[in-house]
C-alpha cells in the first residue's frame, strides 16, 4: 500500500507511467520535461532502425535521473531531405541522382522520414501542451543530425520560449565534435552494443578485411559527411563499425548526459529573467557554427 500517493521514486521519470500528483511532484521537484526523438531511419545492415531514436532517450532518460524531470515516450519522428548535388557525390553517387537523406537506391529499405512541416507541428504541439501542464523548461532531446531537421527543431526551441515564463532548449544526443559524427560508424555502433546489445549484428557486414562501402550499405564516417570521402568510398578503418568498443558507448552517454545537463542547468539559471537571450540555450555548444557545416551527420 502506497504512504503517500504524491511520492515519487527516484527512479520513476518515465511520464506516461506517473500519475497526476506524481506528475506535480516531479515538476515542484524541478520544473523540467524532457522530449526525446529521432526517425526510424535506415542505419546500416547491422543496426535496428531506431538508433537515433533510442539513442535520444536513454540520453534523456540518464539526464532525467541525474538531475532530475520527466521524459515522454520517445517520439519515432524527424526529417530529412533532398540531398544537394555535391554531397551526393560525396557519397559516391553521380550529381544527378535523387537521394532524400539516407535512403540510398540499392538499400534493402527507405526510412520512415516525415515531412517538416507535419514534424514541427507535432513537436510545437507537445511543447505547448507541457508549457500548459507549467513546465518551465522543455527539452527537446535529439537524435538525429540532419539540416533541415536541426533547424526546425531550433525554430520550435526559440519561438515558443517565453522569457520569464517558459524556456525551450534543443539539445543534441551526440556529439558535434569535427570529423567524429558520421553515420551507423564505429561510434553509433558501441553506444548501441553498450544499451541494446541483442539489436546489434555485425556478422551482417562483409567479412574484415574487406572494405565497407558507402553506397552498398549506407554507413559513412564522419569526415566523408563532412564532404571528405575516401577515394574509394569506403568506411575509413578508425570508423570502421566492426571495431566498435562498448566502453565508447559508454562514455557516449557520459558526454551526452553531460551537454544535456549543461543546457538544462543554463535554462533554469535564465528563464525567469525577461530579458533572457533567447539563443542562449543554442549557443552554449558551438550549435550555429556546426550547423553552418555542409555536414549530415548521426
Ligand atoms: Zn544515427
Amino acid at each position: 500500500m502506497s504512504t503517500n500517493p504524491g511520492q515519487v521514486t527516484l527512479s520513476e521519470v518515465r511520464y506516461e507511467l506517473l500519475r497526476p500528483q506524481q506528475i506535480i511532484a516531479a515538476r515542484e521537484k524541478l520544473p523540467v520535461a524532457y522530449i526525446p526523438l529521432g526517425p526510424m531511419e535506415w542505419h546500416g545492415p547491422h543496426l535496428p532502425f531506431g538508433v537515433d531514436m533510442l539513442h535520444a532517450y536513454t540520453v534523456a532518460l540518464e539526464t532525467a535521473r541525474s538531475i532530475g524531470g520527466v521524459v515522454l515516450p520517445p517520439l519515432p519522428l524527424g526529417t530529412e531531405s533532398v540531398l544537394e548535388p555535391d554531397r551526393v557525390m560525396h557519397r559516391g553517387f553521380t550529381s544527378h541522382e535523387r537521394i532524400e537523406g539516407m535512403d540510398f537506391p540499392d538499400l534493402a529499405l527507405p526510412s520512415l522520414y516525415i515531412v517538416e512541416s507535419s514534424f514541427m507541428t507535432i513537436v510545437r504541439e507537445l511543447v505547448r501542451g507541457l508549457k500548459r501542464q507549467m513546465f518551465r523548461i522543455i527539452v527537446i532531446v535529439n537524435g538525429h543530425g540532419a539540416k533541415y531537421h536541426m533547424t526546425g527543431l531550433m525554430r520550435v526551441a526559440v519561438e515558443e520560449s517565453e522569457p520569464g515564463k517558459h524556456a525551450v532548449v534543443h539539445a543534441l544526443a551526440f556529439d558535434i565534435t569535427p570529423g567524429k559524427g558520421g553515420h551507423a560508424e564505429r561510434y553509433e555502433t558501441g553506444f548501441m552494443q553498450a544499451y541494446f546489445p541483442n539489436t546489434v549484428d555485425l556478422y551482417s557486414l562483409p567479412e574484415l578485411p574487406l572494405p565497407i562501402k558507402n553506397m552498398e550499405t549506407g554507413i559513412l564516417d564522419g569526415p566523408t559527411c563532412e564532404g571528405r570521402p575516401t577515394p574509394d568510398f569506403t568506411v575509413r578503418s578508425e570508423q570502421d563499425p566492426r571495431f566498435a568498443k562498448v566502453e565508447e558507448g559508454h562514455q557516449d552517454l557520459a558526454n551526452g548526459v553531460e551537454r544535456v545537463s549543461k543546457q538544462v542547468k543554463e535554462a533554469m539559471r535564465t528563464w525567469q529573467d525577461p530579458k533572457a537571450n533567447l539563443w542562449a540555450p543554442v549557443r552554449v555548444l558551438g550549435f550555429e557554427s556546426y550547423i553552418q557545416q555542409p555536414s549530415e551527420v548521426d
